[in-house]
């Protein structure tokens, strides 16, 4: 039999998960609104850290929340015993069916969902989060039939509880505009007096607007050490991810040779530049333009050229004394991932879910002090 050799390390590209980092974050939430209970934001495999994990570091939440069936059943079967919610369409009577027996909480937010759910719970058990579409236009049922909805599910017997969901759009906005629309929008579509919990408030909201934290709250990127209203709101939190490669190789380029690809980027003087072994193949954006932020050796270094699928290039000499071996910081620690990703004109929850499988994640719990909340 061959044995498999352990993986050469140069070729080694990791995301270091902080648990430690996970918990802080989710700490930080619960000063924030200590009255509400926090819905964990875990879809996408929680934003690319591993469904698992994250929710074990997170075990101090009041509820996890997936849009993926086969996330919430793994929840479960891990012996998650919160609350699960799954933000999805079902379609399947089997898998209301299912949801029922795990106990998984399910989303109405149209007239075929309605449908299926209302059908349904005459016969198994359900929880339901009743979802008013108050503006987004994604998902979610119009103002208009909202209070009807409720009364039609209310009445069911198999009902075990109906939360009221809305999302917002635009809650990272500076303009408040847009999120008091959809705030009045939701109070007036619930009615006055009824008993159902409200839930609003994604990681934006939650921090800037304090009035829409109600029952639940649903925070997201944040657990993850983003805060997604930056400087303007600083917060505490403490960044979970850290994506890592080493340097594979060094060379000489002189002014006028360039880098990559189609040669997007040419040296303007004799320059010393590093290959980085990981690029779009492990996650890395391949629209990352040149100047984009790398750590080598607690400096940042500027990208060059076009990012190829298994390695990136930059310029490395302004760093003094990097070699081949050393592992240098594509996103996480010093530098953020929300810096990374405004270069390439996307958001870090891309960033994060983009990691690929053939990324090995590795675990650390690192311990924060608990500092009280500024805001
Ligand atoms: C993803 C999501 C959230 C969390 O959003 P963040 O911006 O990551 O805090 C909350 N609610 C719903 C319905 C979502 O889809």
């Amino acid at each position: 039999m061959t044995s498999l050799a352990k993986p050469d390390l140069a070729t080694t590209v990791r995301a270091q998960i902080d648990l430690g980092a996970l918990r802080h974050n989710l700490g930080v939430v619960r000063n924030l609104c200590p009255q509400s209970r926090i819905m964990a934001m875990v879809k996408a495999d929680a934003y690319g850290h591993g469904l698992l994990p994250a929710a074990k570091a997170l075990d101090s939440a009041d509820g996890f929340a997936v849009a993926r069936l086969h996330e919430a059943f793994a929840l479960r079967k891990a012996g998650v015993s919160q609350r699960i919610l799954l933000l999805a369409t079902l379609l399947d009577v089997s898998a209301l069916v299912a949801c029922s027996e795990l106990q998984i909480d399910v989303t109405a937010h149209d007239s075929v969902s309605l449908a299926l759910i209302t059908a349904q719970s005459e016969r198994t058990p359900l929880r339901v989060w009743l979802e008013l579409d108050s503006g987004m236009h994604r998902v979610g049922l119009a103002p208009q039939v909202f209070a009807e909805a409720h009364k039609t599910l209310s009445a069911r017997r198999g009902i075990i509880e109906l939360v009221h969901l809305t999302h917002f759009s635009s809650a990272d906005h500076a303009s408040p505009i847009v999120t008091n629309q959809q705030l009045t929008c939701f109070l007036k579509s619930r009615g006055a007096g009824t008993e159902a919990d409200a839930s609003l408030a994604n990681s934006a909201a939650l921090i800037s607007r304090p009035e829409t934290r109600g029952d639940w709250v649903r925070p997201g990127i944040m657990l993850y050490g983003i805060n997604p209203l930056g400087m303007s709101r600083p917060l505490p939190l403490v960044p979970s991810m850290t994506f890592k490669a080493r340097i594979i190789a060094i060379r000489k380029v002189e002014a006028g040779e360039c880098v990559g690809y189609n040669g997007t980027w040419c040296s303007q003087r004799t320059s010393k530049i590093g290959t980085i072994g990981a690029g779009y193949g492990d996650g890395y954006p391949r629209h990352a333009p040149n100047g984009t932020p790398v750590l080598v050796n607690g400096i940042q270094a500027p990208l060059v050229g076009q990012v190829s699928m298994d390695s990136l290039a930059v310029d490395l000499t302004d760093v003094e004394g990097a070699c081949v071996g050393d592992e240098a910081t594509l996103w996480g620690g010093d530098l953020s991932a929300a810096i990374v990703a405004e270069f390439s004109n996307t958001i870090p929850y891309q960033l994060f879910t983009s990691v690929q499988q053939r990324v090995s994640r590795e675990y650390v719990v690192g311990n924060y002090p608990c500092v009280a909340n500024p805001l």
